[in-house]
């Protein structure tokens, strides 16, 4: 299978051809098209089998498929360690290099006042981690009324590292129907199917 085999546009496949990414991995050939067809996605894929482009490429898709003038974030990515929402991010940057959609991360340990400023511009895709989030949302500073597009990285680390009631916190400031995608490197334990199904609506289910 290749990437043309998806319904993508050409500027992403591009993008993709420019990385050197030859053919999709297993997670990215189930989840590409399941949230093409703007399904909820449940996958247990773990770091290094292609999962932070298996939910990139089609938000970029999403977000060229449903043009806007950009004002607030509509792609929320939430991912719970610095390091990971950094990465994130530059996947973003690499694979939309050809779309410019305004990106912004937004972690702890970095100026908030800084970001603040950094999210009053337009911002199409937004990657952060729950805590810092959760703070500027409660100072103002960030909208989230416009997600269209939830994805959570890592989900299985999150609740492992307490943040579980951070994000059901922000996912309540979503208030319109959004599509999700839910990553996590296992789908037993630390309560992530219980999770999923608070989050998820009838979600596509892959097993890497
Ligand atoms: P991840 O699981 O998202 O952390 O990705 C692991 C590594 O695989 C990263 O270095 C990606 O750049 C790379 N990668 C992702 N998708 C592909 C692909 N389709 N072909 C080759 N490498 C890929």
């Amino acid at each position: 299978m290749t990437f043309d085999e998806f319904d993508l546009d050409p500027i992403l496949l591009s993008a993709i051809e420019k990385i050197g990414y030859h053919k999709p991995t297993p997670v990215q050939q189930e989840a590409i098209p399941a949230m093409l067809d703007r399904a909820d996605v449940l996958a247990g894929a773990a770091t290094g089998t292609g999962k932070t482009a298996a939910f990139v490429i089609p938000a970029l898709q999403y977000l060229l498929d449903e043009p806007r003038p950009a004002r607030f974030p509509r792609v929320l990515i939430l991912a719970p360690t610095r390091e990971l929402a950094f990465q994130i991010h530059k996947t973003v940057k690499q694979l939309g290099t050809h779309c410019e959609f305004p990106t912004a991360v937004i972690t702890g340990g970095f100026n908030q006042g800084k970001q603040a400023q950094t999210l009053s511009n337009p911002t199409d895709i937004l990657v952060a981690t729950p805590g810092r989030l959760s703070k500027m949302m409660e100072e103002d500073q960030v909208n989230l009324s416009y997600v269209e597009l939830l994805i959570i990285d890592e989900a299985d680390r999150m609740l492992d590292m307490g943040q579980g009631p951070t994000v059901r916190t922000l996912l309540e400031a979503i208030p319109g129907d959004f599509q999700a995608g839910l990553f996590s490197a296992t789908l037993s334990g630390s309560g992530v199917r219980k999770f999923a199904d608070e989050i998820l609506d009838e979600p596509v289910e892959i097993l890497i």
